[in-house]
């Protein structure tokens, strides 16, 4: 192979492995790729030189000289999240490090109009030239919709809680000066808070909100199914014959986990909800129910799965305060286990969604990463 190809490609290796591990040293570079000492030494220098990497300290000694720590530069790159739902819109500004470098939500109903679109363009165009001096730093945009999609990531397949035209792609592209995608809500949830939770192995994502999904990981790669429609938990039937699901079927957990099944007592306010019920004996006993419903879910998931499970969307952002019920009531039902932890409480309350759909571009970053 041509010198120059084969220096690349380990600079581009190095860079992936430094990426991965978050820091590293030089001594343990040339050990894992088995590069010599002096040409890891030029590499580095190389990526120094373009701005990705830098020197942070320095390890413990183990004897001799202490090494140094080498890690990404974060803000070499930056992508954006935008979550679009029925009444509100989200952005967020991430480096590669998805530190949330900027962040916004306001309410507003979605429609399919100029106005709507335009308040779109000028929220993305503030946060960009707030936080982005130069923009080809910027990778792109990655926008979260509650809709299955096609694999091109472009075409909306099935969309009911919004709505949302089949060429809703073409329309935006007049309001968007950057490379966009479309993503799938909840996986982009679920993509997001296993990468925040540095998940290794399997995890399971629920998403409690007005409407339920859920993403099925393994590592940091999604399992989407044979028709990218993989984890709609929502429409899984937990009681037969039960109340109606929006689905026009009966029985689903959407019917009884939804968010609204809880704000529906507190004017549509969730935040209220949860204010109340620590006064409120008849609150606490909806909420009781409620849980009993997740259980049931959280249950099946765990038996089909065997993986951890993490509770998300507009509920999971407040029941840390409850988790340790939540797990009983879990384990109730589980004939292996007495220990619950795997059953874990939301990092992101609201912003998971954008994160998630920006993560495609800091993670098609890396691993295209060419010199
Ligand atoms: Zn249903």
């Amino acid at each position: 192979m041509d010198e120059t190809i084969v220096r690349n490609k380990n600079i581009e290796e190095i860079y992936r492995l430094i990426y991965q591990n978050r820091q590293i040293s030089r001594q343990e570079i040339s050990r894992l790729l088995n590069i010599s000492l002096p040409t890891t030494t030029q590499n580095l220098n190389t990526l120094q030189e373009l701005g990705l990497i830098h020197k942070a300290g320095e390890f413990q000694s183990t004897g001799g000289r202490k090494p140094s720590i080498y890690c990404c530069v974060p803000n070499a790159r930056y992508a954006v999240g935008i979550d679009i739902t029925r009444n509100h819109l989200s952005i967020v500004l991430v480096d590669l490090a998805l530190n949330l470098i900027d962040s916004l939500r306001i309410r507003i109903a979605f429609e399919e109009s100029d106005s709507y679109f335009s308040a779109l363009n000028k929220h993305l165009e503030q946060i960009i030239s707030q936080n982005i001096s130069d923009r080809s730093r910027l990778l792109g945009v990655g926008i979260s919709l509650p809709a299955l999609l096609g694999t091109d990531h472009k075409t909306v397949s099935y969309a009911t809680v919004i709505p949302l035209s089949s060429d809703i792609y073409s329309k935006l592209e007049k309001y968007i000066h950057a490379p966009f995608l479309f993503f799938n809500d909840s996986n982009s949830a679920g993509l997001a808070e296993s990468w925040k939770g540095n998940y290794t192995n399997s995890v399971i994502y629920l998403s409690l909100s007005s409407s339920i999904g859920g993403a099925n990981m393994n590592g940091k790669t999604l399992y989407t199914g044979d028709h990218n429609r993989s984890s709609e938990f929502g429409h899984m039937t937990i009681i037969p014959h039960g109340k109606r699901c929006y689905c026009g079927r009966y029985g689903c957990l959407d019917a009884y986990c939804s968010s609204n099944v809880l704000s529906d007592f507190t004017h549509g306010n969730l935040k209220e909800f949860f204010k109340q019920i620590k006064s409120n004996q008849g609150l606490r006993n909806v909420f009781d129910d409620y849980m009993d419903h997740l259980a049931i879910a959280v249950n099946n998931l765990r038996m089909c799965f065997d993986c951890d499970i993490i509770l998300g969307g507009n509920v999971g952002a407040y029941i840390s305060d409850y988790i340790e019920d939540f797990r009983q009531k879990a384990l109730e039902l589980n004939p292996f286990e007495n220990d619950g932890s795997f059953i874990h409480p939301c990092h992101y309350p609201t912003e998971a969604a954008a994160v998630g759909a920006a993560i495609y571009y800091i993670d098609g970053f890396v691993q295209n990463f060419a010199i």
